[in-house]
């Protein structure tokens, strides 16, 4: 049976089935102007200075820590509570993750626990904002000054979100977004890179087309160019930036409406036992962008929680679970480096307890009233 209420649905008009035709219908597939129009718009959404586009968010990361000339004998701090992408393409280097656990209010990034975390080999540190809440900037920035640090921002979830006034990705010497289609928006498949320094941003352009030194326009004589570093193919395509110029159009819309049933689930989840709202209402300087209700189950509870997710689909509302594991509990991370439990005891907490419920803009307020309703049902007949 399909859910009634999805987790996730990627909301697509006529506007982005329309752009794409009309990309399938001219002779540019890549190398075109589509994506380059993708880039200004998403610049002008999070007032970036610059915009590089990419295949996706992983490939973004993966493109950063390639460009600074991360290896072996080289570590980068990720937090313990994230999606893989973020520990991999640290690891894709030849680098190493070394992992910091979660603050229990928020799931982000333990800050206090972040210096203990930097050794001699430390280059760079990763920060995530999970469930589009922002992590407190100011005071990451001022650790990664301090021990000269590169400080790359994961914002996958995180599209809208900002501290005092600037969106996440301009605090840190760089921030990538996915657009993977359960996302605040979606290009199918893409990510894009925003960031200060136009330097590194040409270097980026460079090496994520095989570090080629004409891009295809700028060549005099057809086919006939030079390679002056390694380099990936990385490059969005124009029928994933077609979507994509579409999408922007629609995202302050998509983020006005996460917000409301936000607000409504939180409201309507008040009275139900056994749980905790992650995230709770922030400080006034930080604005989150919703990506999903944390449901926290009580301790006592949360060996239930797939019992509590099947009678949840069971009544058609769909459901998810943001991570299934602390990275380093993961089995790749867990051989190659052990997994002392006692390091990460929030991003366990959370990735075992939580269950992440959907406030997309592919639904209405009333209907999260019907996830609470179900939920409190269900958690009702446990106690
Ligand atoms: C989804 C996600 C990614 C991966 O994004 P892709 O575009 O699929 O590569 C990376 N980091 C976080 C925090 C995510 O949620």
């Amino acid at each position: 049976m399909s859910d009634v209420i999805p987790f996730g649905k990627p909301l697509i008009g006529d506007e982005e089935r329309n752009a794409v035709m009309e990309v399938l219908a001219g002779p540019i597939l890549v190398h075109g102007p589509r994506a380059t129009e993708f880039e200004q718009a998403f610049a002008a959404f999070t007032a970036a200075p610059h915009a590089v586009s990419v295949s996706s968010c992983t490939a973004g990361m993966h493109l950063i820590y390639f460009t600074l000339g991360l290896g072996a004998g080289d570590e980068v701090i990720v937090p313990a509570q994230t999606h893989v992408a973020t520990a991999h393409a640290v690891e894709l280097t030849g680098a190493k993750a070394v992992f910091v656990d979660a603050e229990e209010a928020t799931g982000n990034i333990d800050i206090a626990a972040i210096e203990a975390a930097i050794t001699p080999q430390t280059r760079a540190i990763a920060v995530v904002h999970y469930l589009g809440v922002p992590v407190d900037m100011p005071q990451v920035v001022a650790i990664a000054r301090r021990h000269n640090l590169f400080l790359l921002e994961d914002c996958a979830l995180a599209p809208g979100a900002k501290v005092d006034g600037v969106h996440v990705g301009l605090w840190g010497d760089a921030g990538v977004f996915s657009f993977y289609p359960v996302k605040h928006m979606t290009t199918a498949e893409g990510g894009i890179i925003i960031l200060r320094d136009g330097e590194l941003a040409q270097r980026l352009r460079l090496l994520k087309a095989f570090g080629v030194d004409r891009t295809h326009g700028e060549r005099k004589v057809p086919g006939v160019y030079d390679t002056v570093a390694l380099g990936f193919n990385y490059r969005m395509s124009e029928i994933h930036a077609a979507i994509g110029i579409e999408q922007v159009k629609k995202l302050p819309g998509f983020l006005q409406q996460r917000a409301e049933n936000f607000a409504a689930l939180a409201i309507a989840l008040a009275d139900v036992p056994g749980l905790r709202v992650l995230p709770q209402p922030m400080d006034s300087h930080r604005h989150s962008c919703h990506y999903c209700l944390g449901a926290l189950l009580d301790e006592a509870i949360q060996e239930k929680r797939p019992a509590i997710i099947t009678q949840l689909k069971a009544q058609g509302i769909g459901s998810s679970v943001y991570y299934p594991q602390p990275v380093p509990r993961m089995t790749y991370y867990r051989e190659k480096y052990g997994y002392d439990e006692s390091r990460y005891p929030n991003a366990a907490r959370i990735s075992d307890g939580l269950i992440a419920l959907p406030v997309g803009p592919h639904l209405q307020p009333e209907q999260m009233v019907t996830i609470a309703d179900g939920l409190r049902a269900i958690l009702t007949g446990l106690f």
